[in-house]
């Protein structure tokens, strides 16, 4: 249980950059193999199967980011794992996807920053991901391509957010035999006309 690394993380919260603590390596690994667990092996944000993945590309990724918040750095709720695009290249410490300034909880934990609507994007311990947002796969030649349907506005920012039409292009690219400069319409009527596809195929 996290608990028992209470002691430990309260020693890491007392070191300049507690995260990188020896302190928490420990909670650090317990914390990733149950989050992985319970995510069923998806990055929590573009919810593509990472298990096989190596585990220096599988990140911890803190919702709220603890060189911003510190108050969360250790806590669960603002845990999650993701992949290394979404973590590192993407979100970063970037904190625009909050819809109200919540500076003043910074430094001192409050439940008050885990409300859904808080977060423009999905977030993977407050939001029920499939109200947001639909996943399909496609294989080709081995290789797995991932497709998007956005079900609500969130599920939408979500997306652009994510820059999730990345995923879909170099499939679309590969079947029409065209360069991936497909603009972002163009590969969203494309998607849009899979999933269509795929609803009738279900529906005989
Ligand atoms: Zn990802």
């Amino acid at each position: 249980m996290a608990s028992n690394y209470d002691l430990e993380i309260k020693r890491a919260m007392l070191s300049y950059n507690s995260w990188s603590s020896r302190h928490a390596s420990g909670f650090k690994k317990y914390i990733k193999s149950l989050i992985q667990k319970e995510q069923e092996y998806y990055c929590c944000h573009c919810l593509r199967d990472i298990r096989s993945e190596n585990e220096r590309v599988k990140h911890i990724e803190h919702i709220l980011p603890k060189s911003k918040f510190p108050a969360y750095t250790f806590d669960i709720k603002n845990l999650a794992i993701s992949c290394v695009r979404c973590n590192s290249d993407i979100k970063l410490d970037d904190t625009e996807f909050l819809t109200c300034n919540l500076d003043i909880y910074k430094e001192r934990w409050s439940n008050t920053v885990y409300k859904s609507t808080n977060y423009r994007f999905i977030h993977p311990k407050l939001d029920e991901i499939k109200e947001h947002l639909h996943r399909e796969t496609r294989v080709k030649e081995d290789r797995v391509y991932y497709f998007y349907k956005t079900l609500s506005e969130k599920g939408e920012y979500h997306y652009e957010y994510f820059k999730l039409s990345y995923y879909s292009k170099e499939y679309i690219s590969e079947v029409q035999g065209v360069k991936t400069e497909s603009n972002a319409s163009e590969s969203r009527i494309i998607i849009n006309n899979l999933f269509k596809k795929n609803k009738e195929t279900n529906c005989h």
